[in-house]
């Protein structure tokens, strides 16, 4: 009856659960042993000049390459280094692995770029962060001017004053701050004018729809609007198709990335594209 069957889906559920929780466990002793063991990549994916069609910049995307089930996408394994503050040590050979690419790349003398890195809100948090940039910009000798670093707006938002306080000393290094994800947290446009910041990435799912969803086309406009009446920079997430690309133009937004001009790619496509923009 019900009864047999209430607690049939008990037994069920509480089995579940032990299976998730012995399945995250692996996963994170896994991807700690991954980390160690050299398995984690970064790919780039570029970011245009709208106005030039040029490559003006790249954001840094880990993956993680293992041995067995291939290439893991960062959606599967970063929440759980957030949660088990493996983060801190990933984030720092992100920050590092960044800058040393970036360092090679000019001294191979190709054209000048801005590296942009991901930063996670438990990062942000921590108070050793400037520490930490500039010990990976100090030790590959990439120049501060040339990193970008993405935060999300949901983690300025999370203590507002402690990470103002984080922002102004990354700023003070010389280093490009961007809001990630822009118009998905909860940031105040009092908070806003505050951030030390230079960049606001619109987030994907504003682009997305558009030239179908008119409501999404009036935020994009309203936030390329802001931002540059804030004299920040706009770049645009997630555009896939001219339509998006042509709309986001006509209301000036500065730049893009998107699979409409290439996914991330491993460094060395990456480099192909560059050498092949710049001819050299
Ligand atoms: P994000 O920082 O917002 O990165 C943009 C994501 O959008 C990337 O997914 C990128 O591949 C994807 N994307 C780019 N263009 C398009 C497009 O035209 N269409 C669609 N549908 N998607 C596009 P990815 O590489 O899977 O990364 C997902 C998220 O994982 C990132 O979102 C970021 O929050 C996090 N992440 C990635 N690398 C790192 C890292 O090194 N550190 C930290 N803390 N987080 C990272
Ligand atoms: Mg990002
Ligand atoms: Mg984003
Ligand atoms: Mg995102």
């Amino acid at each position: 009856g019900a009864k047999a069957q209430g607690r049939g889906a008990w037994c069920f559920y509480a089995e579940e659960m032990t299976q998730a929780a012995r399945e995250r466990l692996t996963l994170e002793s896994r991807l700690r042993q991954a980390l160690q063991q050299g398995q984690l990549v970064l790919h780039y994916q570029p970011q245009i000049d709208i106005a030039t069609g040029r490559i003006v910049s790249a954001e840094a995307l880990v993956r993680w390459l293992d041995p067995d089930e291939g290439l893991i996408a960062p959606a599967r394994f970063i929440p759980l280094a957030e949660v088990s503050g493996l983060i801190v040590p990933l984030g720092a050979w992100v920050l590092a692995e960044a800058c040393r690419q970036g360092q090679a790349w000019r001294a191979a003398g190709l054209p000048e770029i801005t590296l942009a890195v991901n930063v996670s809100p438990r990062q942000l948090r921590q108070s050793d962060l400037p520490a930490a940039v500039a010990q990976a910009l100090a030790q590959s000798g990439f120049a501060a001017a040339q990193l970008e670093l993405e935060i999300t707006e949901s983690a300025l938002a999370e203590n507002h004053e402690h990470a103002l306080r984080i922002l102004h000393q990354l700023r003070a290094l010389g280093v490009q701050l961007a809001i990630d994800d822009f118009g998905t947290g909860y940031s105040s446009l009092v908070q806003l004018k505050r951030y030390p910041i230079q960049v606001l990435k619109i987030d994907q799912g504003f682009v997305r729809d558009i030239p179908h969803n008119k409501d999404d086309m009036a935020i994009s406009a309203a936030i390329i609007a802001m931002g540059h009446s804030m004299g920040l920079r706009v770049l645009a997430e997630g555009v896939e198709t001219v339509e998006q690309l042509e709309f986001l133009r006509a209301q000036g937004c500065d730049s893009y990335q998107g699979y409409r001009r290439s996914r991330p790619v491993p460094a060395a496509e990456f480099e192909a594209l560059l050498r092949a923009e710049a001819g050299c």
